[in-house]
Order: C-alpha cells, then sequence, then structure tokens
C-alpha cells in the first residue's frame, strides 16, 4: 500500500493520457483473485487522511486478509512507468460467468483485461468464454501465465519444456482473438511475447516476468527452476528483487492498454447506440471532459460504512461534479449528485470533481439501478442509454 495525497491523485486523473481502466479475466480458480489481491498490496493506495489514523491501517489488515476484492467495485492503483505516475483502476469483474449483464457491465468500464491463464491447466470454457465477452466490448487483452511454480515444482519441467508449455497457450490465445476480435482487430491484438505482452509467473510467489524484462535483467528460465530448488528464501528473493509480479503486470499494462481516450475512439461506437456524429457522440469519442456528462454506472452498492447505495461508473464525457444535477435515462427521472469519490484502498475519498476517462463513485443516485446511464440534464430525451432497462414497479394489489 501506498500513502497518496488524494490531490496527487487527482491531478494525475485529470490527465487521461495517464490513466487505464483494467480488469482480470480467467477460468475460475486460475488465479484472479490471488492476481488481484497481490496487485493491491502493492500498488493500492491509501490516502494521507487514513494512514494518520492507526485505528484504519489495523482495519486495513483486516482488510486485506479478507480479500477486498471481494467487495470494492473499482480499486484504483497507483504505477509508475518510465518515471512518469499512472492510475489504474481495476474493475471488478464476476468471478462466475453469468448472462445477467453483470459481465457486460463490468467490461462497459474497462479497456483492457489481464486474462489469467493457469499454465498446467491451459485454456478452459470460461477462459474462452470470458475472452470472448472481453473481445465483443472491444476490451484488449494482455496475458498472464499463472502457477509456473506448479510446472517447475509439480511437474518438473525443464526449460524446453516450459518454454513448449507457454508457446501452447500463447498459441490457443492468439486462436480465440483471431476468431472473436472483430475484423480490425484480429491481428493488431495478437499477443507477442517477444514485445512483452505475456507475463509468466506465480500470483502465489508474487514474482512475474515478461521475455524482453527477462532479457534485460539476463535471467534465463533456469535461474527461476533453480530459485524454488533452492527454496522460500530465493524465491521470496526473486519475487522481491528481481521481478516483482506487480511491475511486470503494470508496466504491461501501461504499455499496452490504450488510454481512454484512445479506447473509446473506437469502443464508443460498438458500445453505444447513439449518433456518434452529435455533439455528445464526438465528445465521448474524445473523453472530452468539457463536454455534456455522460456517466455509465456498473455497479449499485451498498457502502457498509454509511448503510447507503453507491454508484460506480464510468464517466464517458464531461466532468462528475458534486452538486450536478442529472438525468436517469431508463428511470426518467432527475437525481441529486450528492457527492463524488474515488476509490483509494478500503476507502472512497471525497472530491469535488472528476473528469471523463475515469471511474467515479457517486451518492444520491439511490433511483438508478446497475446499468443506468446518468446523464446531464441537457440530454434528457435525446440520448439513448448504454444499456436498457425495465424498471419493475411495484406490483399493483388488487382485492376483488
Ligand atoms: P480465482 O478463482 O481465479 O479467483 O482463483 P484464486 O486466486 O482464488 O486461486 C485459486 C487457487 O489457486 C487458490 O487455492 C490459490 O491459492 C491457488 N493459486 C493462485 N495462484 C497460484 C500460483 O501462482 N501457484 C499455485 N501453486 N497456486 C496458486
Amino acid at each position: 500500500m501506498r500513502v497518496k495525497h488524494v490531490d496527487e491523485i487527482l491531478k494525475i486523473m485529470r490527465n487521461v493520457e495517464q490513466i487505464r481502466n483494467i480488469g482480470i479475466v480467467a477460468h475460475v480458480d486460475h488465479g484472479k483473485t490471488t492476481t488481484s489481491d497481490s496487485l493491491l498490496a502493492a500498488a493500492g493506495m491509501i490516502s494521507q487522511r487514513i494512514a494518520g489514523e492507526a485505528l484504519a491501517l489495523d482495519y486495513l489488515k483486516v482488510e486485506q486478509q479478507r480479500g477486498i476484492t471481494v467487495k470494492s467495485a473499482n480499486i484504483s492503483l497507483y504505477h509508475e512507468y518510465q518515471g512518469k505516475p499512472y492510475v489504474i483502476n481495476l474493475v471488478d469483474t464476476p468471478g462466475h460467468v453469468d448472462f445477467s449483464g453483470h459481465v457486460t457491465r463490468s467490461l462497459r468500464m474497462m479497456d483492457g483485461s489481464i486474462v489469467v491463464v493457469d499454465a498446467v491447466e491451459g485454456v478452459m470454457p470460461q477462459t474462452e468464454t470470458v475472452l470472448r465477452q472481453s473481445l465483443e466490448e472491444r476490451v484488449r487483452p494482455i496475458l498472464f501465465i499463472n502457477k509456473v511454480d506448479r510446472l517447475i515444482k509439480e511437474l518438473k519441467y525443464t526449460p524446453q519444456q516450459i518454454q513448449q508449455r507457454f508457446v501452447e497457450i500463447i498459441k490457443e490465445v492468439n486462436h480465440l482473438i483471431s476468431l472473436y476480435a472483430d475484423p480490425e482487430f484480429k491481428k493488431k491484438w495478437q499477443l507477442d511475447p517477444m514485445s512483452g505482452m505475456v507475463i509468466f509467473g506465480s500470483a502465489r510467489d508474487k514474482w512475474g516476468i515478461s521475455i524482453p524484462l527477462a532479457q534485460k535483467r539476463g535471467i534465463k528460465f533456469s535461474d527461476i527452476i533453480d530459485a524454488y530448488n533452492k527454496g522460500k528464501e530465493a524465491v521470496e528473493e526473486f519475487a522481491t528483487k528481481v521481478a516483482p509480479l506487480h511491475e511486470s503486470l503494470l508496466d504491461a499494462v501501461v504499455k499496452f492498454i490504450p488510454n481512454p481516450r484512445e479506447a473509446q475512439k473506437y469502443r464508443i461506437p460498438k458500445i453505444w447506440k447513439g449518433d456518434i456524429n452529435s455533439e455528445v457522440g464526438k465528445a465521448m469519442l474524445e473523453a472530452d471532459p468539457n463536454g455534456p456528462l455522460v456517466y455509465a454506472i456498473s455497479f449499485m452498492r451498498v457502502d457498509p460504512k454509511i448503510r447507503r447505495l453507491v454508484a460506480t461508473g464510468r464517466i464517458f464525457s464531461g466532468t462528475l461534479r458534486q452538486g450536478d444535477e442529472v438525468w436517469l435515462v431508463n428511470a426518467g427521472k432527475s437525481a441529486k449528485v450528492l457527492q463524488v469519490s474515488i476509490y483509494m484502498g478500503p476507502d472512497r475519498e471525497v472530491v469535488d470533481e472528476i473528469p471523463a476517462g475515469n471511474i467515479a463513485a457517486a451518492l444520491g443516485l439511490e433511483d438508478a439501478r446497475a446499468g443506468e446511464t446518468a446523464v446531464a440534464v441537457s440530454l434528457k430525451d435525446k440520448v439513448p442509454p448504454f444499456e436498457r432497462l425495465h424498471y419493475v414497479s411495484e406490483p399493483v394489489v388488487t382485492v376483488a
């Protein structure tokens, strides 16, 4: 966990090039939770305000042990790449495949995915399903081949066999990309391990490395096998000093996942059915913070501390401000944004405003359901929502 001042994070969030919105997708048990937890432990943030409260730190430990990822709709991570700071929003994705729209709602917030594949099991049916769904939403994948420790310890693979296994998995994933990606991305999004789009490692042991990184550091597969043969301390040293998983993964995220502006250019025409030549259409293509507000709400969850419903969504255009009057397109009514916040570790940190491209939490939108689109009041009756929702009203009981 890093202690960060909320103003510092807001400054980064105003610069859309320094934002990435991602999620982790995987077949069950391939290591999604372990990977999220290891990213959170290393790159998660807490605000100075919280850090100042000793009690809160204890609370944090408890939260971490329980696996915070279970609860938060989004976790903002802090990462520096080539001397520049980035905010990487890690969006919660459903742990199981369902057809109720949860998956699409998570994917709507993300521009990139870390696809986690167990090195022993390889590509499984749910890997295919989640990859297909993300590609349909034009979410760009990178690959994390996890549980490499099992190839070493359990299967006692030689370096050649390990390499062969990676080649097989990458080939299968690339095959799925060429099957399911839209025509313009079938080739462009193929995973090239030589350029660092594939990380291999162990989420449990917290190390991860790409081929270019291994070359740069002069590491061979045999060195990793040696570390495991030497024992726990050698593996820990490798994980902390040579190839920390969070660094390798987040470097690849910054490098290969598009920033929100780049992504919205090709994602909006696919995921939104309105007129992209209209003022609001253009503002969304540009992720324009000065455009009319379009805030797509993906989650409505109760914040246990304040016992109130919090909306979490992505701002595709405009700036979400405290006090804003917004129009809920599906509900067909207006609402007032009472509070705007960002996720820092286990807490939401209240801010005045958040610009387009980011993921924001809002209070005051209790009338919205997950999947709702909130827009500037000036857009009332002028724009279609991202998703059509049916609000079921109270059943009318008639007594005969
Ligand atoms: P999820 O269902 O995708 O969220 O998977 P989890 O993160 O819960 O992991 C499933 C199981 O695999 C758990 O028992 C983890 O401890 C284990 N696991 C996760 N990562 C690794 C790893 O790198 N190596 C090994 N050997 N086990 C792992």
